[in-house]
């Protein structure tokens, strides 16, 4: 990726200003290659791994893509299906080696049937640019594939009924690694209640086939507290370093 380009992601992740951590004295300046953070990998290359967990056993068969959309469309398993417009299975690249995970579809979501089209979609947009990924190379999903009415967060009995789809997907999509993008979809990959905080800059192992998962802040949180986005930033390069030592 070019400097002029790395430079207008940053921006559009609303991290033109960069200041050096090194020194409060350090004048305000833009960084193309600000700093990254050692990544805990074990000698060989392979991911360190914390708090490994196989998945609860899929509750369906196993089904190919088309079939998996269409048992998602017709679900009943909650009451959410009551007042959702549409499912919003997930969008993108079944070759993807990212899989991006958010919590559940928001109005926007629900009305196009797409997950992060509104606001914190583009701002996920923006972040996966400043990476150098293109919104179509890699998968997105959330956790819950209808919209939680007034986008209150997800019940327990609504994951746990939802989650064997995303489990699904996974095995279908075969990702290089995964990015949980908030506390919802971490605690619920995760099968954890540590705060956010306490799970990032980690490389965590999602299921029996122990795909590599980075947690970042969610972006609608990042509109909110825009001083975290320097953090959501380290958390991107951090994914980029492990996803590019992953053994496949
Ligand atoms: N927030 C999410 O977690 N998912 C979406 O699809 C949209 C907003």
């Amino acid at each position: 990726m070019s400097t002029a380009q790395r430079k207008e992601y940053l921006a559009a992740l609303g991290l033109e200003s960069w200041v050096s951590r090194r020194g409060a004295q350090a004048p305000a300046q833009p960084s193309e290659e600000p700093r990254v953070a050692p990544v805990p990998l074990a000698p060989q290359g392979a991911p360190a791994v914390i708090g490994a967990m196989p998945p609860a056993a899929p509750r369906e068969g196993a089904f190919d893509w088309n079939q998996l959309r269409a048992r998602v469309a017709a679900c009943t398993r909650c009451a959410l299906s009551a007042t959702r417009t549409q499912t919003v299975f997930g969008v993108g690249n079944p070759q993807a080696e990212w899989l991006i995970v958010g919590e559940a579809p928001g109005a926007e979501e629900d009305r196009q049937g797409e997950p992060f089209v509104g606001r914190a979609g583009q701002l996920l947009n923006s972040m996966l640019r400043a990476i150098g990924l293109a919104r179509a190379q890699v998968y997105i999903a959330n956790v819950l594939k209808c919209r939680p009415p007034g986008n209150r967060d997800p019940g327990a009995n609504e994951s746990a009924e939802c989650l064997p789809y995303l489990e699904q997907q996974i095995a279908l999509l075969k990702p290089r690694i995964m990015l949980a993008v908030g506390r919802i979809a971490a605690q619920n990959l995760l099968r954890t209640d540590v705060p956010l905080g306490r799970l990032r800059q980690q490389v965590h192992s999602f299921g029996i086939s122990r795909v590599p998962l980075v947690v970042t802040y969610h972006p609608a949180y990042l509109l909110r507290t825009p001083t975290d986005k320097r953090k959501a930033w380290d958390d991107l390069k951090f994914a980029r370093e492990v996803c590019a030592r992953v053994q496949r």
